[in-house]
């Protein structure tokens, strides 16, 4: 109901962005949505994935017929990696993204970063935790604690974007 959604929009949240490889030249505009609704950047990197690192982080996702493209696309490129802060962050920043394929976003939330900048449903842009678990260990994947034995086994290759 109302009251509940207002409850939960005003908690403080923290979530993880991914601006996935074919839109890394868009990344201007992305981080300008990204300012405009209000959300603080508060930890960002640009790196390429390996198979097994995207592997890794979809590791949700083995089982589904889309899990080889999806691996094999996540991990032809550099990405940026981000940590965002904000109200209900977690909803808000899935709401600006957007739905999973491009196509239903361009006729559902044409607003949506999904809607500017994805070509289909796995090249869709941009990719946002879906709950306060799943942030956790993918903040914890891009951006592991000091001090904590890393869980992640990701290595990442630092890069200079490939021209
Ligand atoms: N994906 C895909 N084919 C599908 C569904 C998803 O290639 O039929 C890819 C797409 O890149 C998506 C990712 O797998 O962003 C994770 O899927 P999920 O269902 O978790 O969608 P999301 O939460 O990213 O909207």
């Amino acid at each position: 109901d109302e009251y509940s959604r207002k409850a939960l929009s005003s908690k403080k949240e923290r979530t993880l962005g991914i601006i996935k490889p074919d839109v890394c030249d868009k990344f201007s505009q992305i981080l300008e949505a990204i300012y405009d609704r209000g959300f603080k950047v508060t930890k960002m990197k640009m790196c390429q994935l390996s198979r097994s690192e995207a592997g890794q982080f979809y590791q949700e996702h083995q089982a589904k017929s889309f899990y080889n493209g999806l691996i094999q696309f996540m991990s032809s490129g550099p990405v940026i990696a981000f940590e965002l802060i904000g109200e209900g962050a977690i909803l808000n920043w899935r709401a600006l993204i957007g739905p999973t394929d491009s196509a239903t976003a361009r006729s559902e939330a044409p607003a949506s970063l999904r809607a500017r900048f994805g070509t289909d449903n796995t090249r869709n842009a941009c990719h946002g935790s879906d709950s306060e678990q799943s942030a956790t260990r993918e903040i914890e994947f891009f951006f592991p604690s000091k001090g904590v034995k890393r869980r992640s086994t990701a290595t990442f290759t630092d890069c200079t974007l490939c021209v």
